[in-house]
């Protein structure tokens, strides 16, 4: 079973993944860290956002590792662990750009194929159902209206002590979803055959159990 779950940024596909990969009892991969990962490295590097082919040599150079664990998914590249740091306005403010690029994504892609080949796993991202796996037994496009979105941002910029105004959460929020959806290279869309759940109204308990249902539904 892989259930592919794709949307704009905020609309809680990590939190809604991670908790149905728990219930389900498969495997979580949250794609957005690895390009994540690779933005981080690429600033601490000094390669830049724009340099395509550096970039993907980085990518496969320095291949990202993602390990589930109790206090949560620790991401590693170049021997650092960056799950904390990745999650980083500086890093969010560039890896749009970073993931535009197609042969960054030729090598994420051929990874998270290689991570997914024996099944059994809730993979959330932008490209899920349309490019890295469209055979998916479940396809899901969560959405949610971009000030709730927003609000989801700016609550988990909170979290980690990061401040900022909602205003400057919603800007960037659609400057990201501009970016992934307007880029030539596997744009943000709704993969044939996925079902939109808007998830504007409904808690995450909500969400969980309606993408658990298409999942009973497609084993049936
Ligand atoms: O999911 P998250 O917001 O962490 O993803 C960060 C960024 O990585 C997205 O805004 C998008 O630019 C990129 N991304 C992507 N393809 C994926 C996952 C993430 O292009 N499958």
């Amino acid at each position: 079973m892989i259930v592919a779950i794709d949307g704009p940024a905020g609309a809680g596909k990590s939190t809604v993944a991670r908790a149905l990969a728990r219930r389900l009892g498969l495997g979580y991969l949250d794609t957005g860290a690895m390009y994540r990962a690779l933005t981080w490295l690429a600033l601490r590097e000094g390669v830049p956002a724009a340099d395509g082919a550096a970039l993907a040599a980085l990518a496969r150079a320095e291949p990202v590792s993602l390990t589930a664990s109790d206090a949560g998914l620790r991401v590693e590249i170049a021997g650092a662990d960056v799950s904390t740091a990745i999650r980083r306005p500086e890093v969010t403010a560039r890896v749009s750009e970073v993931s535009a690029h197609a042969g960054v994504r030729r090598e994420m892609v051929a990874r998270q194929r290689e991570i997914m080949a024996a099944g059994g796993w809730v993979a959330d991202g932008r490209d899920i159902g349309s490019v890295v796996w469209p055979e998916a037994e479940v396809k899901v496009f969560l959405t949610a209206s971009g000030e709730e979105r927003a609000r989801r941002r700016l609550s988990d910029l909170e979290g980690m002590g990061v401040a900022a105004s909602l205003d400057e959460v919603r800007a960037d929020v659609e400057r990201r979803d501009a970016l992934d959806s307007g880029r030539a290279e596997s744009p943000l869309i709704v993969a044939p055959g996925a079902v939109v759940v808007d998830t504007s109204d409904l808690d995450v308990e909500g969400v969980v159990d309606r993408v658990a249902g298409l999942v009973e539904a497609a084993a049936r």
